[in-house]
């Protein structure tokens, strides 16, 4: 119990406002000294960032910071929700600045109205403490994560698409992966919608970003197990949380040994959103992501092409397409060693997602010759094999 003979200056508004987190021994005066004693910035005020950005004023977070250039739209509330109905056509840094500080005006809200771009990244990330990623596309999420980096700041991953989401943690000062050493480049902007197109769950958001602030909590404070070097991809049509361990890559373009993006001007891929130049030009030949009928039809037509089913057992039990290989994407980095990398490998999973994780990653150890398919087998069954039961 040393923590809490530790001085704070917590007065006795906040420490009765905080008595819950207080009286977790894992976080006790000390942790709540050091929560309020924080800075955070949350990049991107929407569906991810309403609901960390709730959980963590809450919390007592002393600073934090919200980066969002956009304004309040009524399509935004379905899942926004640090923003009401009278917020419409108010910028989000303001509407949420407001909101926050009725949820806890113990908590100072920064607004950084504006993109976060390569020219301010770096010195914006400098004046806090931790980064909460909650942007939706490639671009930014690139620029978030070099920016991270190359600040020796840690940032919190979250994604979602469609109805699966993923958590993750990089912190280049406490070694682990970056996003990088698990993709290394970003996709074609036509290759992933990003929920503007896709349609997106609002109640997975909340879960999503509600991870991103425990995360948050644990890491200001020091207590538990982190996700260094872990992802947490979170299905919500079957509620599975799964985890996989992600590895440092040695041949990481950002924090590989022969790095080849050096600043945050030093690189192309996020302007362009494509992968760089001097990639291969096998992994060009392929592409990142075919619909179900171009998949049939090389499958149909050329014996060189592994059908890779990346989904659960328990799922297979449900449909499973004709001479697939199954190896569930949890496993994939253990079975790497087993899979030709002379042939073209299809991917595919329930909706498409895991076998993108599973693409890039296979990509980024050297598989050049990977594609995903679109929609996975439910599109699949729609598509193509209306026998195929649906789930
Ligand atoms: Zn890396």
């Amino acid at each position: 119990m040393t923590q809490d003979t530790q001085p704070t200056n917590l007065s006795s508004a906040e420490a009765s406002r905080y008595s819950r987190h207080i009286l977790l021994h894992e976080i006790g005066l000390a942790g709540q000294q050091k929560l309020k004693d924080s800075k955070v910035l949350i990049i991107g005020a929407g569906g991810l960032g309403s609901p960390a950005a709730l959980y963590l004023a809450a919390a007592g977070i002393g600073t934090l910071g919200l980066a969002d250039f956009d304004q309040v739209e009524l399509h935004n509330l379905q899942r926004q929700i640090l923003y009401g109905s009278k917020d419409i056509g108010v910028t989000k840094t303001e509407a949420a600045h407001k909101k926050l500080n009725e949820t806890n005006p113990h908590t100072q809200v920064h607004q950084h109205v504006g993109k976060v771009t390569a020219d301010n990244a770096i010195s914006l990330f400098s004046d806090y403490d931790l980064m909460i990623d909650g942007t939706d596309n490639f671009p930014t999420r690139y620029l978030n994560t070099d920016a991270a980096y190359f600040t020796g700041k840690p940032i919190i991953h979250g994604s979602i698409f469609k109805f699966e989401g993923q958590v993750s943690l990089f912190d280049p000062a406490h070694q682990g992966p970056c996003y990088r050493c698990l993709f290394p480049h970003a996709p074609s902007p036509d290759s992933v919608p990003n929920c503007g197109e896709a349609g997106v769950l609002g109640a997975l958001c909340g879960l999503i970003g509600s991870l991103q602030a425990l995360e948050t909590i644990k890491y200001l404070i020091g207590f538990g197990e982190s996700l260094l070097g872990q992802v947490v991809i979170v299905d919500a049509l079957s509620m599975q949380f799964r985890t996989i361990k992600s590895k440092k890559n040695p041949d990481c373009p950002l924090c590989g040994s022969n790095p080849t993006i050096t600043d945050l001007n030093s690189m192309n891929d996020r302007d362009h959103c494509k992968p760089k130049s001097h990639h291969s030009s096998e992994s060009h030949h392929y592409p990142l992501e075919i619909e179900p009928s171009e998949a049939k039809e090389m499958i149909d037509n050329d014996s060189n092409v592994l059908l890779l089913d990346v989904r659960e057992p328990v799922e297979l039990q449900i449909c499973r397409i004709e001479n697939s290989v199954h190896i569930p994407m949890g496993q994939i980095p253990h079975t790497i060693d087993q899979l030709p990398k002379e042939q073209h490998i299809l991917t595919i999973c329930h909706h498409g997602m895991r076998s993108m994780n599973v693409t890039r990653f296979l990509r980024a150890q050297g598989f050049s010759s990977v594609t995903n398919i679109k929609g996975g087998i439910d599109a699949w069954a729609k598509q193509i094999d209306s026998s195929l039961q649906t789930y």
